[in-house]
Formats: structure tokens, C-alpha cells, sequence
């Protein structure tokens, strides 16, 4: 009997450890701060949003379960220094926040990509998030979580995807109504293949605008392949 409860116990803490996982792959980081560096990325499954240009489709569904020990040991397995935890919406699962902090235990220079919609106020403040707020044009402006603005530490960096000009106007108005510069760094990046990364720049000059221009390195090299 008691042997059996301690298996059940065993089982159920193990389940809770246990996260869905679309791909894990050692690749150049395309974006953010860290761009240019060998880096890990282990992409979680399934997003809550449908933005309209999304290129990880492919991420909503499928993947299989790994134990988040399975998952660090990996990790450790490419001996790279960064490790990027994506999606999807990573945060949409919640051990994902578990995941996060054993990385960073391990030794590794930890960033987030998220979308903006979900709760980052529990993320461990060693990881580095880039999270998202979504222009209009992604069809998904209304998830903003405006709260998370205010769990945002100068090492974070905000991203704000850019489709056309109506984008950019929004963009410029959230920079100012809050302040976006004065928390952490401000990324605007084109929509790959809709808005050219000259167009952006240019407006982004003509405004004198305290933003970083971003355009996706990992395109540039491997197009649009999954796993890189
Ligand atoms: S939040 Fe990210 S993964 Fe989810 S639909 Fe939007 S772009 Fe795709």
C-alpha cells in the first residue's frame, strides 16, 4: 500500500515536471540584444494567439513531453553559453517558469521570447525577457497585458512587430504614452516579406526615434526552415 501511494506521488510529481516541447536546436540568435550569438533554443508548444503574420505555425501543435531534467541535460549537451526558451507562447505553459530557473541554476545566459498577452511578473529576474506588444496589424492588440510594462527590468527588451505605417504610428504612440525607452530597450522589426527593413529605418530616422532596428539574422542565413 505504502509502496504504491509513493509510486502514485512518484508519478504525479514527475507529470508535473514535465513540459511539451516542439523542437530544441542549436542555432545563430536571429534577434534581440543577443543577436549573433551560437545559442540553444528549446521551443515550447502551443500558443493562446493567432497573430495574422506568425511564422511558427507549426509550433501550436504536436511536439512531445520531456521532463525538465531531460530538458537542461540537452541544453548542457551543445556546451553553448545562450539558451533561448520560445514558442509559441512559452508562458502559456507554466512549468515553463520552472524551466527557466533551472537553466539559469546551470550556468546559462537565459532570454525569453513572449508575446505580451500572458502574466511575466513570475519569470525569474535572471532571464532576460523580449516580450512583444502587438500592433494592430498582428490582429492581436487587444491581448496586450499592459501590467507587464511595469515587471520589465532594464536587462528586458520590449519588441514591437511592424506591418505598415498604421503599425508604426501606433508604435511611435505607445513609445510615448509609456515611456517605453526609460524601462528597457525598444525594438521595432519588419514584418519579413510586407514592410522592407529600409522603409522602417528611414521613418525610425526622420522621427529621431530611441529605438533599435531589427531585422531577423537567422532569415537572412537559413530563410524561413524551421530549426534555425
Ligand atoms: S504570439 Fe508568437 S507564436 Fe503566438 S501567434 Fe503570435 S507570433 Fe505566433
Amino acid at each position: 500500500m505504502s509502496e504504491q501511494v509513493t509510486g502514485a506521488a512518484r508519478d504525479s510529481s514527475s507529470a508535473a515536471e514535465r513540459l511539451r516541447v516542439c523542437e530544441i536546436f542549436h542555432s545563430i540568435q536571429g534577434e534581440a540584444d543577443a543577436v549573433g550569438w551560437p545559442t540553444v533554443f528549446v521551443r515550447l508548444t502551443g500558443c493562446p494567439l493567432r497573430c495574422v503574420w506568425c511564422d511558427t505555425e507549426y509550433s501550436f501543435q504536436g511536439g512531445e513531453w520531456h521532463d525538465i531534467d531531460d530538458l537542461v541535460a540537452q541544453v548542457g549537451a551543445f556546451d553553448t553559453r545562450h539558451v533561448c526558451v520560445t514558442g509559441g507562447e512559452p508562458l502559456a505553459q507554466k512549468r515553463c517558469l520552472r524551466l527557466l530557473e533551472r537553466l539559469c541554476d546551470a550556468g546559462h545566459e537565459v532570454s525569453l521570447e513572449t508575446s505580451g498577452a500572458l502574466d511575466v511578473s513570475e519569470v525569474d529576474p535572471r532571464v532576460r525577457k523580449v516580450m512583444d506588444l502587438k500592433a494592430p496589424g498582428s490582429g492581436e492588440s487587444a491581448r496586450n497585458l499592459w501590467s507587464n510594462l511595469a515587471h520589465l527590468q532594464a536587462h528586458d527588451q520590449i519588441k514591437i512587430v511592424i506591418a505598415d505605417r498604421a503599425d508604426y504610428e501606433w508604435a511611435c504612440d505607445v513609445l510615448r504614452e509609456h515611456a517605453l525607452q526609460q524601462r528597457c530597450m525598444v525594438l521595432f522589426s519588419p514584418v519579413h516579406l510586407k514592410l522592407t527593413p529600409r522603409q522602417l529605418a528611414e521613418w525610425i530616422l526622420a522621427d529621431r526615434l530611441p529605438v533599435r532596428l531589427q531585422t531577423q539574422m537567422h532569415k537572412q542565413l537559413w530563410g524561413e526552415t524551421p530549426g534555425h
